[in-house]
């Protein structure tokens, strides 16, 4: 009987990606993927909600050169269905794509439900498979809150936002964190009612504070409503209403429930087994999970307080570190409208600030077009610890959003 370097179970961006590297190492690998290859991200996350906020951001940025009157559009109008046939699109080729690497680096993939015996073994179909190492990488699901379980109809989870057929004319959405921000701008800009109820003083709450100050302007401006410190008691289907913790009844024809999402926790961990990615439960991000992976196989490190969060749409959102609220920085805002590009660009709204301590950058928070190509350069100067006055040194090319950086360190 083959024995197996690596089981991996879960074929998502923990699991794949370790099956890579290891391949990569020349390991044998075995990997069990009960639905779709690209998990949570490729299939029904990062990827086909990245390709709706495209369809939308452009359809934003043609309605305000119609407004101008630069662009001349009278009948300027979307299909919804060839926005979601794109979708399908952008997916099946991204997953053709990673399938074709793990065939090539000879990646065993077996396409069932996988788990783990008392044994230590791993079984799926009616089939043992011995592996010296296990990795269970299962992924994360949609938190389900009592009273407001999921029916597919009235009230949706992420999962199944992906599969409407067409747009609604009102939609409440609970919970603001990137995946609530990102549906609302999406529904939004393509003229949908939308109004977000958030159990926390402010919208996208894991933020630092001014970014959500910002983002509660941003929304009010662009006819977003939401709700604070509020939650939902219970929601009626027949009449289409949800309550609110204050008593409000709101109509709405979809309640999207993105409260968070909970570990698919395969139980049964013996020695040899790791648990990585969404369903360790730490971070729930893709390029954590990648981490993780890399760490797990490779050995190479990671620092967790440095782990990027980018929310898309637009301005783009982005942030790394310190949080103002964590302590006592040094700090500096750069606003966008102060950039040559940002002007040229139509897009004004948002700040960069840097929090720093001892000469170093703790902490910064984008709120910009290409704020997760900019994050990405603050991460790599604070996990290198490269002070602000060797910073400074950098030349930054014009015109661009990276002179934001430049024009924050200068200003420190
Ligand atoms: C709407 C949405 C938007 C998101 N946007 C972003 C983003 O922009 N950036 C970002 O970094 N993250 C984003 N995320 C989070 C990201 O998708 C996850 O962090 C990432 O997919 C986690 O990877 P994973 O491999 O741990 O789990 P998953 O991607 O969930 O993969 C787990 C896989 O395991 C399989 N599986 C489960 N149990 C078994 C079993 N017993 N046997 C066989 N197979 C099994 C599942 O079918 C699944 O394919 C988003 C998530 C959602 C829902």
């Amino acid at each position: 009987m083959t024995v197996y370097d690596y089981g991996i179970i879960g074929g998502g961006p923990a699991g794949y990606s370790a099956a890579i590297y290891a391949a990569k190492l020349g390991k044998s690998v075995v990997l069990f993927e009960k639905d779709k290859i690209g998990g949570t991200c490729l299939n029904r996350g990062c990827i086909p909600t990245k390709t709706f906020l495209h369809w939308a951001d452009l359809y934003t940025e043609f309605k305000s050169g119609v407004k101008k009157d630069i662009y001349r559009a009278p009948e300027l109008g979307f299909s919804f269905d060839k926005i979601a046939e794109e979708k399908e699109n952008v997916c099946n080729n991204l997953r053709k794509a990673l399938e074709l690497v793990l065939k090539t680096m000879k990646v065993n993939i077996i396409p069932y439900e996988a788990s783990i015996t008392d044994n230590g073994e791993i079984i799926a179909n009616g089939e043992i498979f011995n592996c010296n190492e296990i990795i269970v990488a299962t992924g994360a699901k949609p938190k389900e809150i009592k009273g407001l379980e999921f029916d597919g109809e009235f009230i949706l989870s992420s999962d199944d936002i992906l599969n409407l057929k067409k747009l609604p004319d009102k939609i409440v959405i609970l919970g603001s964190g990137a995946i609530g921000i990102e549906w609302a701008r999406i529904f939004a800009a393509f003229d949908v009612d939308v109004t977000i109820v958030e159990a926390a003083p402010n919208l996208l709450p894991l933020a630092d504070v001014e970014v959500s100050k910002r983002i509660e302007r941003i929304f009010k401006k662009s006819g977003i409503k939401y709700y604070t410190n509020c939650s939902i008691t219970s929601a009626d289907k027949s009449e289409k209403t949800v309550t609110l913790l204050n008593g409000e009844v709101l109509h709405t024809d979809i309640l999207f429930v993105a409260a968070g999402r909970v570990s698919c926790d395969i139980g049964n961990y013996g020695q040899n087994v790791k648990v990585i990615g969404d369903c360790a439960g730490e971070i729930q991000l893709a390029h954590y999970a990648t981490c993780q992976a890399k760490n797990l196989i490779l050995g190479i490190p990671y620092n967790k307080e440095l782990i990027p969060s980018v929310v898309y749409g637009s301005p783009e959102i982005a942030w790394v570190g310190k949080r103002e609220q964590d302590g006592e920085f040094k700090k500096v805002l750069l606003p966008i409208t102060a950039l040559g590009k940002a002007q040229c660009d139509n897009c004004t709204e948002g700040f960069i600030k840097l929090l720093v301590e001892n000469n170093l950058i703790r902490g910064a928070h984008i709120i910009s077009k290409e704020a997760s190509a900019l994050i990405q350069q603050i991460v790599i100067a604070m996990q290198n610890n490269i002070p602000v006055e060797k910073l400074k040194e950098v030349c930054f090319a014009h015109p661009t959003y990276s002179e934001g950086i430049f024009e924050g360190l200068m200003r420190l």
